[in-house]
């Protein structure tokens, strides 16, 4: 799944990649196995000869003399028993040279800053940051407006799911399902095929994705006694739709767009103190996924850009559009574009949205190729953005769109699915 050949040749640059991204990964101790496993299977490759060999040599047994016949048989056992030594050698070097290459990251973009998150460059604002001063009122924060209009249950939902799942309820469910379906509508006219897709994946298809399904920081929640893990994104379900496929040229640009819920077991933020639904275990999300040939990925991860900035900016929201920084970029994406909408009621910025070009990290790991020409087979690049991830979008139009008696101003484009209205108010 990694190419080793690009590792080895380019190992400098593999070992600064690694160095800037901050990632736990060995370039070096990377090359030292391979080169093992290299040497390895060429001499599982000598022995397999030789006993090719012997035991063509035996077939004409019959016409050896009796001390040559057991010289040959005694030399077979040998042969065998050292290839199967050996072969076990090979099983086992290659395991830990798999282990240790699935750590390397991807390469990365050379425009992209170095450094971690606070180094991430400003490519573009909109809208205006309002506060309570610029409003002439006290904006309150999003859980204080949803709850006095019966929109959210969070109480409720701790009994029967656990803490930080909920139930949205009257407007609030109508909200969820109309920015779903706006999001939707919005992906059709920009030609992506829409998707629903399974909630549940196999690991290999998380793992090819660049997530990781196991370990205790793993933010996957696995299904016991299967190989099934609740998908944390649409991302997964997409990306394995064409694994081990290989696809005509003219297929390409293949964009996707799904609807899923995204299960995610948010390890390390047990601590945090967000209120609300700013980090939830469930949540609905419509999320992109191009696949398309190396060429086009950069002009297609613009295009995934100024298509979310389209859709934030028709919502009325006041966001930043950001060039992540090596040190957040995970391992799949070799560029990462995040959007951070102003959360008024927050009084913050908060992530609505994350585009990636994982060029291809991914369609290595999925076996994803296309056919350059007859007889040459390259692997895709693929990449993924969210349209529309629901609880900080009604977070972000909560609080943007609320007035001073607390109702909410329903942004234009959201009204015709939500069967015409125009304000959410208590009853
Ligand atoms: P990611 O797939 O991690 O890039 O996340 C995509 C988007 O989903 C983020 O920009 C957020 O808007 C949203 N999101 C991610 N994690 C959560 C969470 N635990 N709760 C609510 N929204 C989330």
């Amino acid at each position: 799944a990694v190419d080793l050949k690009f590792v080895k040749e380019n190992l400098p640059a593999v070992r600064q990649n690694i160095a800037d991204r901050a990632v736990a990964a060995d370039a070096d101790l990377v090359v030292k196995l391979y080169d093992q496993f290299v040497q390895l299977s060429i001499s599982v490759d000598n022995l397999r000869q030789k006993r090719n060999e012997n035991a063509k040599l035996m077939k004409s047994a019959g016409k050896m003399a009796p001390e040559q016949r057991q010289k040959c048989i005694a030399e077979g056992k040998e042969l065998k028993s050292a290839l199967a030594d050996l072969e076990v050698k090979l099983a086992e070097a290659e395991q830990l040279l798999d282990v240790e290459a699935s750590k390397i990251p991807n390469m990365t973009h050379p425009s992209v800053p170095r450094g971690s998150e606070e180094n991430s460059a400003l490519l573009s604002e909109y809208g205006t940051k309002q506060t309570s001063e610029t409003a002439g009122m006290e904006l309150k924060p999003h859980l204080e407006l949803a709850t006095a209009l019966d929109m959210v249950d969070f109480e409720n939902a701790a009994r029967v799911s656990g803490h930080k799942f909920y139930y949205m309820r009257n407007a609030g469910a109508l909200l969820e399902l109309a920015l779903v379906n706006w999001a939707m509508t919005i992906m059709a006219k920009n030609g992506f095929t829409l998707m629903t897709t399974p909630d549940v994946a196999r690991e290999e298809v998380v793992a090819g994705c660049g997530f990781q399904p196991r370990g205790e920081s793993s933010q996957v929640y696995r299904i016991e006694d299967s190989d099934l893990c609740l998908v944390g994104t649409a991302e997964i379900p997409l990306g394995g739709y064409h694994s081990g496929q290989i696809l005509d040229k003219q297929q390409l640009p293949i964009k996707m767009a799904a609807f899923s819920h995204c299960f995610r077991r948010e390890v390390g933020a047990a601590g945090s103190t967000t209120k609300g639904l700013y980090r939830v275990h469930q949540f609905s999300k419509v999320e992109m996924f191009v696949i398309c040939h190396p060429e086009d990925s950069d002009r297609l991860h613009e295009e995934l850009r100024l298509l979310e900035e389209e859709m934030y900016s028709s919502l009325g929201l006041h966001f930043q559009v950001l060039d992540m920084p090596t040190q957040d970029l995970g391992n799949p994406a070799y560029r990462k574009y995040d959007i951070e909408a102003w959360m008024p009621g927050r009084g913050s910025y908060g992530e609505i949205s994350s585009a990636s070009n994982c060029t291809d990290y991914q369609a290595r790991r999925l076996n994803i190729r296309y056919r350059e020409s007859q007889g040459d087979n390259r692997f895709v690049h693929t990449l993924n953005a969210t349209a529309c991830a629901v609880p900080r979008m009604v977070i972000s139009i909560l609080e943007t769109h609320q007035q001073e008696d607390g109702s909410i101003r329903i942004p234009e484009v959201l009204r015709p699915f939500m069967g015409g209205m125009e304000e959410i108010k208590a009853d």
